[in-house]
């Protein structure tokens, strides 16, 4: 049986994407900040903006951000040389960034909430009974909740490691119905695009999942940002049939694409969702 997956698969996951009720959103580091590592506020303000498109079709909408670290840099100036460094600038830059969207979303009359959270929350059902009453009550409220790792308090022991794996573990464990990863790369590609011209973007994975992991293998280097745990975050969410997209976070009204069923960077096929040949 061939493992390519039929256009009709995909238009099937683009309406399941297109019709969620609860959205998680993922941005990176480099969605936030320029070259010089500062909180780039035409940035911050196009994801906000894109995140607005999907509040106005009354969609719920939790972000989990990074560049706590990142804006941290740019605004101590300080690149940081320790584990204890790079946990004090993230205090500094998580400040920046919840005051920088406070900002943001306040243009279209919104409030937002942070949550930083740790390896012990996901693991102890207590607390992650908690966050998860927590994240209700604001998404009741209309408030947008804005989650990341609590970096200042993590150890190499107890770190989460990075947001593409606490966004999926929260997209399963909260029943959101859509993960969108966004990243400066947009997709997953047949190579590394930021060096080879010729890889071309995978619409969609599903059952060519074991092909696309090899290609990531072969592919990847310290450069890539990151593709293989976003590919592990987005299949983990699409194992619980759950669509996954990652998209290219420049990409205008990227959000509202999606919404709109419209092709957009590689979407995840739920797996219960996949219509067998
Ligand atoms: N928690 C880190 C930060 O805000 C980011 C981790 C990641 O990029 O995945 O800087």
């Amino acid at each position: 049986m061939s493992n390519a997956i039929t256009s009709e698969e995909i238009d099937h996951a683009r309406t399941l994407a297109a019709e969620a009720d609860r959205v998680i959103v993922k941005a990176g580091t480099n969605s936030l900040t320029d070259a010089e590592s500062n909180l780039d506020d035409d940035k911050l303000d196009k994801l906000v903006d894109d995140i607005a498109d999907l509040l106005a079709r009354d969609k719920e909408v939790i972000l989990v951000s990074s560049g706590a670290v990142g804006a941290g840099v740019g605004r101590v100036g300080y690149t940081g040389e320790t584990v204890e460094e790079s946990q004090a600038l993230s205090t500094v830059g998580q400040s920046q960034l919840m005051r920088r969207y406070t900002e943001s979303f306040e243009r279209y009359d919104r409030k937002v909430a942070q949550i930083l959270l740790t390896q012990h929350d996901l693991e102890n059902p207590e607390r992650f009974t908690n966050f998860r009453n927590t994240i209700e009550t604001l998404l009741e409220w209309d408030i947008v909740p804005i989650i990341n790792e609590n970096d200042a308090v993590t150890t190499r022991e107890i770190r989460i490691g990075d947001n593409d794996m606490l966004s999926s573990t929260v997209a399963v464990e909260i029943d959101v119905d859509l993960l969108v990863t966004l990243t400066d790369v947009g997709g997953v590609y047949t190579g590394n695009p930021k060096e080879d011209d010729a890889a071309e973007l995978i619409e969609a994975v599903g059952r060519n999942y074991d092909t696309v992991q090899s290609i990531i293998d072969e592919s990847s280097t310290g450069s890539f940002g990151g593709i293989q745990t976003k590919v592990q975050g987005a299949r983990s969410v699409s194992e619980h049939g759950v669509p996954a997209v990652i998209a290219k976070s420049t990409e205008p009204d990227v959000l509202e694409k999606i919404a709109g069923a419209k092709p957009v960077g590689t979407i995840f096929l739920p797996i219960n969702g996949v219509i067998d040949d």
